[in-house]
């Protein structure tokens, strides 16, 4: 055993599990992580004061009486804790403040997974196996696609494509079941911006990563919380917060627009010495329609950022962590 292999055994695991309106699946989710913590903790893997902890994100069902029931119930051993947000604030901001949580908490790792059991609580395993080897940052990368419907699997496909031509690393096909060593959370926690993108922040830190294969499940119970209109603005933050691209593309149009109108103006000057009359309106009122419209998108984009700097310059909290369990 290497001496970074020696520093690195049997490390305090948390396991942290964000949760909205997941009352459906939380007590099988529980048991199973469980069941999981207890075998990693047999095999010697990691210390005994390993913990899942579960970041409630300020929801309207039953949700955060299961996550303190688990924290008070003695047959659990003190493995449940949890947080409670003030406020639904959304899926990588609750995300954040669990891994936070875990990182004060003296945690040496942390894995992130989803409540509903669509990550391979059996893929935790080999992420363990691959820090215990050296990695600081494991990503957790689905080897299909299967349980996708085709256009969740279409408008992914072409959500990873545009992120790179864009220029944001992201590791295609990775969700936010990973690994974070309590180095890789250390930098984390200096990332103070409200247009939170953690695929994208994540494979910026650097350090040495690993990746895990696994197949994503269904759905254990309950619905999706995250509707096409989260998706949609998960991808405009992923795109917006990592470049400015999208701007210059607006330059870029905008410049080619004032090239076709003086080619046209050229034309129009030959035409008219040459005595040739234009007559068509059509082509006019087109043109007219269609520069008005790429203005407009122009202007969207443009608003899209000055948006975002607004919300960035209030340097507002971007979560209020209303209780916590021990
Ligand atoms: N989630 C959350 N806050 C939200 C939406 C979702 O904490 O506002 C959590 C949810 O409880 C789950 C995870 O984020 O643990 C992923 O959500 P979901 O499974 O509904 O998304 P999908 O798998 O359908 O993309
Ligand atoms: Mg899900």
């Amino acid at each position: 055993m290497s001496l970074a292999e020696q520093n690195r055994a049997k490390p305090t695991l948390y396991i942290v599990v964000p949760c909205y309106n997941e009352e459906e699946v939380l007590p099988e989710t529980a048991a199973r992580l469980e069941a999981k913590l207890v075998s990693l903790m047999e095999a010697e893997k990691i210390a005994r004061n390993s913990r899942v902890l579960l970041a409630n994100d300020g929801s309207r069902d039953r949700t955060w009486e299961i996550i303190c029931g688990l924290h008070d119930d003695p047959a659990h051993d003190g493995m449940f804790t949890g947080i409670s947000l003030a406020h639904n604030r959304g899926h990588q901001n609750v995300l954040f403040a669990g891994l936070m949580a875990a990182l004060e908490r003296g945690c040496d790792i942390s894995i992130s997974m989803d409540a509903d059991l669509q990550d391979d609580v059996n893929a935790i395993d080999e992420m363990v196996d691959a820090y215990l080897e050296g990695a600081d940052i494991v990503f957790g990368v689905r080897s299909d696609r299967d349980t996708d419907t085709r256009f969740k699997r279409g408008t992914a496909m072409a959500f990873y494509g545009l992120m790179r031509r864009m220029g944001t690393e992201t590791v295609p096909n990775s969700a936010d079941f990973r690994l974070m060593d309590s180095r890789a959370l250390q930098a984390l926690s200096q990332y103070g911006e409200t247009n939170l993108f953690l695929r994208g922040i994540v494979p910026s830190l650097g350090f040495q990563t690993a990746e895990v294969y696994y197949r994503r499940a269904e759905r254990f119970a309950g619905e999706s919380k995250y509707p096409l209109s989260k998706m949609l603005s998960l991808a405009v933050d992923g795109v917006t917060s990592f470049s400015v691209t999208p701007l210059r593309m607006v330059t870029v149009a905008g410049s080619a627009f004032v090239i076709i109108s003086l080619l046209a103006l050229v034309y129009a000057i030959i035409s008219l010495v040459m005595g040739t009359t234009v007559t068509g309106w059509t082509s006019l009122l087109i043109s007219i329609w269609f520069v008005g419209g790429a203005i407009m998108v122009s202007l969207g984009i443009v608003g899209e950022y000055v948006g975002r700097i607004y919300m960035e310059s209030k340097h507002r909290p971007r979560y209020i962590v209303a209780e916590e369990l021990t």
